[in-house]
């Protein structure tokens, strides 16, 4: 049995992280087309399917209160909200809200009953997934491009987009991980030698997609790319130190190779 805990705190450096549970989640076979001709990789899939999370994440430094992705929001079943209220964390106090890509179950919580809920914050994200989704509406479904635009409409003057590789905070850097989406974001923290990435959607169905690394979703707008990206990310993980916690992914911590082939986790 799992023991899903909704909000866990780590300390980076000086950055505290909280790694909060926003929903639980399934991801069922039907996810990844042709599957059925290849029963390794089926036997990966009890039932048909893994169980998954939804995360969202809370980064606070010496001046900023920031949270990485928002859940589904209130309306969907998401608690992000409700955690941070629990940990005693007003909306109004988050400075920053970073994107890993403008999906549903990322930017959900950002919105309750056509309102936006962080007041004061700033909202940041790739300039690539901003021109795509935003600008040119293009790669995801219309209802999907149509909640993010009506989601970013809200927080209208208070949007930056960033190039890849700059800082976005201090001690947090936006990473290329595009694949998934169009301008779909790693984000690194690193402080005083500590240094932990979260990857964002680079694995759904992780037993699957650790040990077959090519094997992209059904959500993945260029599975190829994000095949690359899973592949070259994990392989980096697997040679350092750094810890790694994906948005739906229930174990985190070191990724190292599995001897019976691909990456598994080390879980903390
Ligand atoms: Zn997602």
């Amino acid at each position: 049995m799992l023991t899903i805990k909704p909000i866990e705190s780590i300390q980076i450096g000086q950055i505290q992280l909280c790694m909060i549970i926003d929903r639980e989640t399934v991801f069922k076979k039907s996810l990844f087309e042709g599957i059925e001709k290849y029963p390794e990789k089926l036997a990966l899939l009890p039932n048909g399917q893994t169980f998954g999370v939804v995360r969202s994440f809370l980064v606070r430094t010496a001046d900023r209160c920031a949270l990485i992705d928002t859940g589904y929001g209130s309306e969907a079943g998401g608690k992000t909200l409700q955690i941070l209220q629990k940990a005693g964390v007003k909306p109004e106090e988050i400075t920053d809200v970073l994107l890993t890509h403008l999906d549903g179950d990322h930017i959900g919580g950002m919105v309750e009953a056509g309102n936006p809920i962080f007041q004061n914050a700033t909202v940041r994200l790739s300039h690539a997934e901003y021109e795509a989704w935003i600008e040119k509406g293009v790669g995801r479904a219309p209802q999907s491009i149509e909640k993010a635009r009506s989601t970013l409409a809200l927080y209208q003057n208070r949007i930056e987009t960033f190039e890849f590789d700059s800082q976005i905070l201090p001690g947090v850097t936006a990473r290329d991980a595009r694949g998934h989406t169009m301008g779909h974001t790693r984000y690194d923290l690193y402080s005083e030698g500590h240094a932990l990435s979260i990857v964002g959607d680079i694995f759904h169905a992780y037993p699957l997609q650790l040990r077959f690394t090519d094997q992209s979703s059904a959500y993945d707008n260029d599975p190829i790319k994000a095949a690359n990206v899973r592949e070259s990310m994990l392989k980096e993980f697997s040679q350092n130190d750094r810890l790694v916690c994906g948005t739906h992914v229930h174990p985190w911590g070191k990724v190292m190779r599995s001897p019976k082939g691909g990456y598994d986790f080390e879980s903390q």
